[in-house]
């Protein structure tokens, strides 16, 4: 067990319209009940550009994003049994919640309704203290046992982090909405969370029927299991789609037009909204009453479901697309998850090991953070 609080190097930003640069924080010790680890990879969500860029108003600064995690497990609190040190572990989206709560319970943290809510693994739960969490651009991060998952040996630690976001966000609504075999499932957006829907979609047993902007990527999109593909932005194939699906998750990550999407629905099809979260243009509501449509939202999963999908990836041999990156290029890659352009690969990973060997890491010219707080 470590006693001391351990020096962190990670990669940052302090505004919206500032880059993300070198940082150092000091994580405090590992208490009962926690886990520490080494990051090694580190996926990068369209969520961390969102958030480090205030696209959804709510961020708090500093901001360390990531949340597709893995590592090895190097220290653990007093009481932990679910693992130990030299375990491959990782850890998605959150890293603490209350606990008690219906939801919690029932294995939805995501949905915690504790008075603190659970605690996001950054931008964590913004509470009067002023608290926040910084994430897994990092070289070391602590979490709760129970939010620690275990990676399946048959997973390469690459390709784990993405299943934790990207995997269980598309996952979680098709078991919640009950997706059947032979069903048509539709994905709208084939970046990080479309393609993995397309993988599990069909993991499943669903027909899929990917919806993208242009034909650039049609034959990986196929190759990967994908019975069609749509190019939404023409009218006349949109056309030929209409009434076909059972459920749509719709992963595009900017305020767009649903009505298209809507007509494509079967009588009580369901759209799963999870990629926009700041507005949709009007529409009229007579399109969903007519055909008994179901309009829903999802967040993330619950760790039990997140341990689950990691697990059956394994089983089925689903792994995401991913492009390792050295840290230094994150900001690139920011803008080209912003530009909505793609290169054949659909989730970028960040090797750790090039933030270990940065000259701002290997010098210690770093920007201090206050030290994250953990309730
Ligand atoms: P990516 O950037 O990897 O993929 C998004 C895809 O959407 C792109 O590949 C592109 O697909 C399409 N797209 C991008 N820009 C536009 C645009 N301007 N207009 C129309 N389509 C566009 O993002 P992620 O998959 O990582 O994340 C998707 C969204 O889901 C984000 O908003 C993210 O914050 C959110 N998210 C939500 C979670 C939840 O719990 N609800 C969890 C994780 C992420 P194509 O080229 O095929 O058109
Ligand atoms: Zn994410």
């Amino acid at each position: 067990m470590t006693e001391e609080p351990i020096k962190v190097y990670g990669f940052g930003t302090q505004a919206k319209d500032k880059d993300l640069i070198p940082v150092v924080f000091n994580r405090k010790k590992v208490g009962k009940g926690e886990v520490a680890f080494k990051v090694t990879h580190c996926g990068v969500c369209h969520s961390d550009l969102h958030q480090a860029r205030n696209d959804w108003s709510n961020t708090q600064y500093p901001c360390v994003p990531g949340h597709e995690i893995v590592g090895t497990v190097t220290a653990i609190g007093q009481g932990v049994s679910k693992v130990k040190v030299g375990d491959v572990v990782g850890v998605g989206c959150i890293i603490d919640s209350c606990q008690e709560c219906d939801y919690c319970e029932a294995g939805e943290e995501n949905y915690c309704q504790g008075e603190k809510g659970a605690t996001l693994t950054y931008n964590g739960p913004m509470k009067p203290d002023g608290t926040n969490t910084y994430g897994g651009y990092s070289t070391d991060i602590i979490a709760r046992e129970e939010f620690i998952l275990k990676v399946p040996a048959k997973i390469d630690p690459e390709y784990a982090g993405p299943i934790m976001c990207a995997g269980i966000t598309v996952y979680s609504p098709m078991k919640h909405w009950d997706l059947k075999e032979g069903q048509t499932l539709g994905v709208a957006g084939i970046g990080g969370l479309g393609h993995m829907a397309i993988q599990i979609g069909k993991a499943l047993g669903a027909k899929v029927t990917a919806f993208t902007r242009d034909e650039i990527n049609k034959d990986e999109i196929l190759k990967m299991g994908a019975d069609k593909v749509v190019v939404s932005t023409d009218d006349d194939q949109m056309k030929a789609a209409a009434v076909s699906l059972d459920m749509l998750i719709n992963t595009i990550p900017v305020p767009h037009d649903l009505a298209p999407y809507i007509s494509l629905m079967k009588t009580d099809g369901k759209i799963i909204v999870v990629g926009n979260m700041v507005k949709f243009p009007e529409f009229s509501p007579a399109s969903l009453v007519f055909s008994r449509i179901t309009l829903a939202g999802s967040l993330i999963g619950g760790v039990r479901q997140t341990q689950e999908i990691l697990n059956l990836c394994a089983e089925k041999d689903i792994r995401p697309s991913i492009k390792m990156i050295d840290i230094k290029d994150i900001n690139t890659v920011f803008d080209t998850l912003a530009n909505g352009d793609s290169d054949g690969h659909f989730r970028h990973v960040i090797d750790m090991d090039t933030l270990r060997n940065h000259d701002a890491v290997r010098s210690g010219d770093a920007t201090k953070l206050d030290d994250p707080i953990r309730a």
